[in-house]
């Protein structure tokens, strides 16, 4: 009996000890990174921060995205902190369908402009449901990590909530990204009528206090899958992008189009496409 229960506590302490060793390994591994996820046609960017904090830029297409997911978080952690949905088209939105059903989400960022859709309605229904904090997207947000700005909201210009476009693009969430002294872009389907509204905004505040607008980048997710709508000369030209990762798989949109890579290699930027390299990690 003694014998027994000897060896039960060794067996336990044993068993704490990997337990704890396993949680310090797991805990170093944390570094900060971004992975534009591999969704197929469709944008996803997952932005892991230390201490278990996530936030999600789109989810794409499918529900193939939480299976993607899992493999930047461990096992034990069912909390995305943050969700930001760029605008509502499916390619960028009904995987987050099953990011509600799969993950608990805190804290919801969009437009809120209209947008008709079954998709869209259906996962509005299912955000009520998980009862997430829900912000509106506006020029000047910042998300804060630990008293670093992590992202930095540039469009919207202004509330578009329940405001009616006549493209849903023009309604863009674009951010920036700054990470280990890497800044990203991250345009989702911008296309050139709000890359221009964005460069004006960059030249109008050249006076003032430029926080909040377009500057140099080092990383450009390009805009709308590459397609020729997107990635202006004009917009290359102030951004000054070192990389570029194009979101793009099995389409017949033509995306991303000779156009837009030609424009890119002119440019001397570094491609990265998401159809011939799977995720794309930056640690
Ligand atoms: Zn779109
Ligand atoms: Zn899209």
């Amino acid at each position: 009996m003694i014998q027994l229960t000897k060896s039960f506590v060794l067996g336990a302490l044993i068993f704490l000890t990997v337990l704890v060793f396993w949680f310090v390994l797991e805990k170093e591994n944390q570094t900060a990174q971004v992975i534009f996820l591999d969704v197929g046609q469709g944008d996803s960017q997952l932005i892991v921060l230390p201490s278990d904090i996530q936030i999600l830029i789109d989810a794409g297409p499918s529900a193939d995205v939480s299976a993607k997911i899992s493999n930047y978080l461990p096992f034990y952690d069912k909390d995305i902190e943050l969700v930001i949905l760029s605008h509502p088209h499916a390619d960028h939105l009904r995987g987050l369908l099953s990011v509600l059903k799969d993950y608990n989400v805190k804290n919801f960022m969009f437009s809120g402009a209209n947008y008709e859709s079954k998709v869209y309605a259906d996962f509005l229904n299912t955000l009520k449901a998980e009862g997430s904090n829900v912000y509106l997207a506006e020029a000047g947000d910042l998300i804060s990590y630990e008293k670093d700005e992590v992202l930095k909201i540039l469009a919207p210009f202004k509330n578009t909530l329940s405001k009616s476009f006549k493209g849903i693009h023009e309604s863009m969430v674009v951010s920036e990204l700054n990470l280990g002294n890497k800044k990203f872009l991250l345009t989702g389907d911008m296309d050139e009528k709000l890359e221009q509204d964005l460069i004006a905004s960059y030249f109008a505040k050249a006076s003032q206090d430029r926080s909040n607008a377009l500057g140099d980048i080092d990383v450009l997710k390009v805009g709308h899958h590459g397609s020729k709508t997107s990635t202006s000369e004009a917009l290359l030209k102030i951004a000054k992008p070192e990389e570029a990762i194009i979101q793009s798989g099995r389409n017949s949109y033509g995306h991303p189009t000779p156009l837009v890579l030609d424009r890119l290699n002119k440019f001397g930027v570094k491609i990265f496409r998401n159809d011939q390299l799977g995720d794309v990690v930056y640690k």
